[in-house]
């Protein structure tokens, strides 16, 4: 049964509210195509009353500014209580909207609630500095949040994105505009209806869904807006970046995309190198940023590889992603699916072997068949560019020293793994290897309390990790001048 849709409307100063306009936008089922729910659609005009209510949340008499860090941190344990209590709701409402196979919805709002525990704990730790500077003064440093932050997020994982940039924002005392991607509204909106449930302050945090050249370009443009933090294309990225210079000075903080190399080495257990690189490279359908999109298998091991690579893609068990023994589902809507399937056929043109998959599934909803290429070369499409689908594409190496410069051929550097028995390699691949997230004989394993962000293209700063509410802080110096030095 589907689950029930409770809101539709824009959240402002903790209240519903239709758009300025009267817009709708309709939000559509991955699984059958068909309209799941009509959204109010937010533009300019109402990021202008989302950023005004912020704002005024955000004046220094405030409730929210005059609540003791301790009791922010309260509201979000609060939140997370909420969340644990509507676990199994928000999972079925994420898989409806963005067709993520409930098993992996489950694990994602089963395991929020410690997410917002862990970043709640921090409100209440942001500590400054004493410093010795020379002569009859001393200065303390204050670290103060930074005001009125923007958040803009994808649809590929959307509870999770709200959560990592809403909760650190709130912990460290900003206020919020958060714009949901416009394929996938639905879960931003009912957590911020536990936001308020919890006794979040009117305007602390205000939810305007839309599309993003109207309300998203609003928001990065808008002069009372501090921070941007922002995932999804790297394309939006460089737009994102360019915007927050365009008027004030915003901070910004960039979650981009991947080409991620995952290698396995002759010696490693085949195994689970197997099993880990089917999961890095198909979870959520390809649709993670983190995905191993380019397998780098060592020549000694190579063959066996690729036939149980293919077996392990044939047999995974594609439908509705709303029941328990789905394995894969569809992408998130036809623009993608067409996207991923016209990467397919180029990887087919530029001469890779195509050993599993490679077309789409039934006529109704946006299915792809899990997809492995054999053979894929350094200069192939299908080896430089992001497809965020799932198509896995293996390709050969000799050595460790070769492999290190061939991963670290991309603009890209948002994570990447080795499967090897020997630490030595290990230790020297993660040494050298540019990206923000290596993983040794696992893939994907994550948590709050680790950093995580890219090098080079993939992005700018880092979320999660203890030191995540810097990212929402502005450091000040007070000095003071002592008649004597003591
Ligand atoms: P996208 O860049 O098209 O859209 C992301 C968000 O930006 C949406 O809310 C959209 O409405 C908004 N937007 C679009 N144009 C805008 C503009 N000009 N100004 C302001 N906002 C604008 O990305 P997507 O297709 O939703 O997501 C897929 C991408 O996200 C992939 O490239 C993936 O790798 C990346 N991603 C990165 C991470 C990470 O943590 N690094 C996580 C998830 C996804």
């Amino acid at each position: 049964m589907a689950p029930e849709i409770k809101y539709t409307k824009l959240f402002i100063n903790n209240e519903w509210v239709d758009a300025k306009s009267g817009k709708t936008f309709p939000t559509i089922g991955p699984h059958d195509g068909k309209v799941i729910a009509n959204v109010a659609e937010g533009d300019k005009a109402d990021i202008e009353l989302a950023v005004s209510a912020a704002k005024r949340a955000f004046h220094r008499n405030s409730e929210w500014r005059l609540l003791d860090a301790s009791k922010r941190g309260k509201i979000l344990y609060k939140f997370a209580d909420l969340v644990e209590r509507d676990a199994q709701y928000l999972a079925e409402l994420e898989g409806y909207d963005n067709g993520m196979i409930c098993a992996m919805s489950q694990r994602i709002t089963t395991s929020a609630p410690d997410q917002i525990r862990y970043i709640a704990s921090l409100a209440d730790k942001v500590e400054g500095a004493t410093i010795p500077l020379d002569g009859d003064i001393f200065s303390y440093t204050l670290k103060q949040p930074l005001g009125v932050c923007g958040l803009i997020l994808p649809w590929n994982v959307p509870i999770l994105m709200f959560l990592n940039k809403v909760t650190t924002a709130l912990a460290a005392g900003c206020t919020a505009v958060v714009k949901p991607a416009e394929q996938t509204p639905l879960t931003a909106l009912a957590l911020a209806a536990l936001l308020k449930e919890a006794g979040l302050p009117a305007g602390v945090l205000n939810v305007v869904p839309g599309y993003g050249e109207t309300a998203g370009v609003a928001l990065t443009h808008h002069n009372d807006v501090a921070k941007i933090s922002f995932t999804g294309s790297l394309e939006v990225g460089k737009l994102i970046q360019k915007a927050a210079g365009a008027n004030n000075l915003k901070r910004v903080t960039l979650e981009l995309g991947g080409k991620s190399p995952l290698v396995i080495m002759n010696d490693a257990d085949l195994e689970l190198a197997i099993k880990f690189a089917a999961y890095g490279v198909f979870t959520n359908q390809g649709q993670i940023c983190i995905a191993a999109s380019r397998l780098f298998v060592q020549s000694g091991i190579y063959d066996r590889f690729v036939q149980a690579a293919a077996a392990v893609a044939k047999s995974l068990k594609i439908g509705n992603p709303a029941d328990s023994s789905t394995q894969h589902g569809p992408q998130v809507d036809e623009d993608m699916m067409h996207k991923v399937l016209g990467y397919i056929e180029k990887g087919k043109v530029e001469g890779a072997k195509l050993v599993a998959g490679g077309k789409r599934v039934g006529t109704s909803g946006f299915y792809i068949e899990p997809t492995v290429f054999a053979d894929v070369k350094d200069d192939m499409t299908i080896a430089k560019e992001e497809i965020f689908g799932p198509v896995q594409n293996i390709l050969k190496f000799e050595t460790l020293e070769e492999v290190i410069d061939r991963a670290n051929a991309t603009n890209y550097g948002l994570a990447a793994g080795i499967f090897t028995t020997n630490v030595n390699t290990a230790l020297q691949y993660s040494k050298h290897v540019e990206a923000g997230t290596v993983w040794v004989n696992t893939y994907l394993a994550m948590g709050p309390q680790a950093p995580f962000g890219g090098f080079k293209d993939s992005g700018v700063g880092r979320e999660t990790g203890s030191h995540c509410l810097d990212e929402y802080l502005e450091v000040k110096t007070v000095t003071v001048s002592l008649p004597k030095k003591f």
